[in-house]
């Protein structure tokens, strides 16, 4: 801690926490914030860019590795995402764009990100459960990958996480 970078949220459930803590632990409430300007204004000082920041950098992930589906050694370029028939989130993964579209109607294809807001307006915290595991999965080939404040700052300043 302690370095410039540790903006804090400053404001509700999430007062305490890093701006970087609440993508890898409750994305949906990132959703949340930016459907709405109402909430981003709450936001103090340079709080605000490092946010918008951090929101362009989430929306444009850069997937190691390649393709499992189709195993042609083909970079990862696509997210997709499974929905509950009831609407939530249910199931999170990457393939490539020469891939056939997995996963039937309930499935939707994006470019790999935090959040897809076109999808998912709605709060959805378990949604965003199973998105940070799928993504932590891709990049740390461990689903419940310990992000420490320094692995977070480590993360996001990394240019070739993200496109
Ligand atoms: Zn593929």
């Amino acid at each position: 801690m302690g370095t410039t970078t540790a903006y804090k949220l400053g404001f509700g459930r999430y007062k305490e926490r890093t701006l970087e803590w609440l993508f890898f632990n409750d994305p949906g409430y990132v959703w949340w914030m930016i459907k709405d300007d109402v909430h981003t204004q709450k936001l103090k000082g340079p709080t605000l860019p490092r946010f918008n920041d951090l929101v362009r950098r989430a929306r444009r992930l850069r997937i190691p590795g390649t393709c499992k589906w189709c195993k042609m050694g083909k970079p990862i370029s696509r997210m997709f995402l499974t929905q509950h028939t009831s609407g939530g989130l249910a199931k999170v993964d990457f393939d490539c764009d020469t891939c056939r579209p997995l996963g039937g109607s309930n499935t939707t294809h994006f470019q790999p990100g935090f959040f897809t807001p076109d999808a998912f307006r709605k709060y959805d915290k378990t949604g965003g459960k199973f998105m940070v595991q799928a993504i932590k999965q891709a990049y740390f080939k461990d689903p419940s990958y310990r992000m420490t404040q320094k692995r977070l700052e480590e993360f996001f300043g990394n240019p070739k996480n993200f496109l």
